[in-house]
């Protein structure tokens, strides 16, 4: 029996992070070589929006972009690190195979490659993406992903990819522009509410104090749902980054491991 991999939630924010070196990127690289080294990588993407629960099948997902007007540079970097369909077809059978459709051609987009830049340079680990099915509420998302717990014990690193607070229409450009202080303040309450381990008041997320500000849609807030289903009573959060770029973006990541 294998040790239980952690469980990672990494807020992504801007693709300019792709090739960035600034405190949160350092966060990143250096988490990728502390952790211990994962059989398969499966990342919840706040960027894969389906009809139903879909999971990628490729042997060699294409790396996506799916970002525009950004510089040449970050058009230029490759994450060419194999697919995962074994793992896939694990993740279809906890979930149960009817809820997850096996997908041949998405590829990985940025949510989940900007980040593996960062965790796995070599980019020489399995990786697939699982989708969110963006028609159904919170409380979902967060049952579904108690079913892939499992994995935990078979080598697998289960990553949500998004942000807790996201608001790309009152982003600024400049990373290090003054945080607007409803972002603030949201963040410091999500904070609170994830070292309390109050699992059902960030599910209600709806309630949370500046809520129509800070999670305006939820594609990005959804994925941490995923990873905090995943924590078991011996697991302790600790978190690997926090701050806010572009005025609007939480870069708040956090790990949940055993305790023991
Ligand atoms: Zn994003």
């Amino acid at each position: 029996m294998m040790n239980k991999m952690p469980v990672l939630f990494i807020g992504h924010g801007s693709p300019m992070n792709i090739v960035a070196d600034n405190g949160y990127t350092r966060s990143l690289a250096k988490l990728g070589r502390s952790i211990p080294r994962p059989q398969a990588i499966v990342v919840v993407s706040a960027h894969w929006l389906t009809d139903g629960t879909h999971v990628t099948c490729e042997e060699r997902p294409k790396t996506i972009y799916d970002f525009y007007g950004f510089p040449p540079e970050l058009y230029r970097v490759q994450y060419a690190c194999p697919g995962a369909p074994e793992c896939a077809a694990r993740v279809a059978a906890a979930v149960g195979d009817a809820k997850v459709v096996c997908d041949q051609g998405w590829g990985l987009d940025h949510a989940a490659w900007a980040v593996l830049t960062w965790l796995y340079p070599d980019a020489d680990i399995p990786v697939s993406e699982l989708s969110l099915d963006i028609r159904k509420p919170a409380h979902y998302h967060y049952e579904l992903a108690k079913a892939l717990a499992p994995l935990r014990s078979e080598g697998v690193l289960i990553i949500g990819s998004g942000n807790i607070v996201h608001n790309l229409r009152m982003a600024q450009w400049d990373e290090k522009a003054e945080p607007y202080d409803w972002a603030v303040k949201a963040d410091e309450e999500m904070k609170q509410l994830l070292q309390s381990k109050n699992h059902t008041a960030l599910i209600n997320y709806e309630e949370l104090l500046h809520a129509q500000l800070a999670i305006p849609t939820n594609e990005h807030y959804l994925p941490m749902l995923y990873t905090l289903a995943l924590q078991e009573e011996t697991d302790e959060l600790r978190f690997i980054h926090e701050g806010i770029q572009n005025a609007s973006v939480s870069m708040r990541c956090f790990l949940l491991q055993s305790a023991k």
